[in-house]
């Protein structure tokens, strides 16, 4: 197989694909296909809580935060968020526009209030993030909503930017579950599957309970956090498959790696072996991103010329590397390191670099 660069769907764990194809042919403990399993046996609820249960460990999740299992892909939270969370046509949300997944979530929320764009990366064409001192939230707004990592840009937040009186929503579908962080410093957290956690299909929405208690009461049930919450995500037939894989995903990250603090030291290596490769060789590769606002998950890059992009490209997938083209909003090249990306098709990607810029 070739190594998956892709931004997403992204690589999965080896023992993971292992894992999943004996489940095709028999599930443990079902003596049936994973493909057919029933959603509304008792197998299947257990699956549920016990991934809830993992996902909780990893991060440290309280009590005071449900999580939820849906479909629809992180587009339909873009709709989501501002329907549960803008309770009047007058209320203001605040959004940080800081990339191309950032602008796409803004349009819907239009539909269900004011909404105030706290800060634009368009004018600097997206090549950073806003450092504290240019951000300031207001009071009063109904919730600021950001994306930790732009998939597109390369561009990720190593810090945490609102404030903690205002309700916080993270779009964190690129990188979550990449590194360490106190969930409870956030109000809502969606993240779909496709990069670290399993196979298009599901999509995790970590909400404070509180704020269930004050969403609209005229929502559409499908559209309801509540009633999914109250279903254990188990409203109508989810995608089974999907959870299960995540459900393994998370195996893997527990036993495997260890924890979150070793899977962002794993990360970190990763991302650095490439950016220093772009480094070294300024007049042939040119990174995206400003150097602190770097992503860990997609390392963004364009070369000195059209031809000269389009020749690597050629070569790179001649060698075994796939996805590396550049989101088609952007071009370039974007090598998007998820965790699973083991550490040694890393390297093998930066000698490839080293080898192309040598050869000149
Ligand atoms: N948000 C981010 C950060 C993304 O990277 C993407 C897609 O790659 C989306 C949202 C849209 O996700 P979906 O295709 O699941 O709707």
């Amino acid at each position: 197989n070739a190594l998956n660069f892709s931004g997403g769907p992204g690589v999965l764990p080896a023992r993971v694909l292992e894992e999943l194809e004996e489940a095709i042919r028999s599930a443990p403990g079902v003596g049936l296909s994973i493909l057919g399993v029933s959603h509304r046996s008792d197998w299947f609820a257990e699956l549920v809580d016990q991934t809830e249960r993992d996902l909780r460990a990893l991060l440290r999740l309280p009590e005071s935060h449900a999580v939820l299992f849906l479909q629809g892909g992180a587009s339909l939270q873009f709709s989501l968020v501002p329907m549960h969370l803008l309770r009047s046509k007058e209320q203001t949300a605040e959004y940080l526009r800081t990339g191309y997944w950032s602008a796409k979530s803004i349009s819907p929320a239009h539909l269900e209030g004011q909404v105030r764009v706290l800060w634009d990366g368009e004018g600097g064409g997206f090549h950073r993030l806003p450092r504290p001192h240019e951000l300031k939230p207001a009071a009063d707004a109904a919730y600021l909503h950001y994306v930790s990592n732009e998939t597109v840009e390369g561009l990720q937040f190593h810090w945490i930017p609102g404030r903690d009186d205002v309700i916080r929503v993270c779009d964190m579908s690129s990188d979550f579950l990449a590194y360490p962080f106190d969930p409870t410093r956030f109000d809502l957290i969606y993240a779909h599957a496709q990069k670290n956690l399993g196979p298009a299909g599901v999509t995790l929405v970590l909400i404070r309970r509180a704020l269930l208690e004050r969403a609209p009461a005229d929502l559409p049930a499908i559209l309801d956090y509540r009633a999914h919450l109250q279903a254990r995500s188990i409203y109508n037939t989810p995608p089974v498959f999907a959870i299960y894989a995540v459900s393994r995903v998370l195996r893997w990250l527990i036993e495997e790696i260890g924890d979150l603090d070793r899977m962002c030291e794993r990360n970190r290596r990763k991302a650095e072996r490439l950016y220093s490769v772009i480094d070294r060789y300024p007049e042939l590769y040119r990174g995206w991103a400003a150097p602190e606002d770097r992503s860990l998950m997609n390392v963004v890059f364009r070369l000195a010329t059209p031809e000269r992009e389009a020749e690597f490209l050629r070569q790179a997938t001649q060698a075994g590397f796939s996805g590396l083209q550049g989101h088609r909003a952007l071009g370039g090249i974007r090598a998007s390191i998820y965790n699973a990306m083991t550490l040694v098709a890393v390297e093998q990607l930066a000698e490839f670099m080293e080898e192309f810029a040598a050869k000149g």
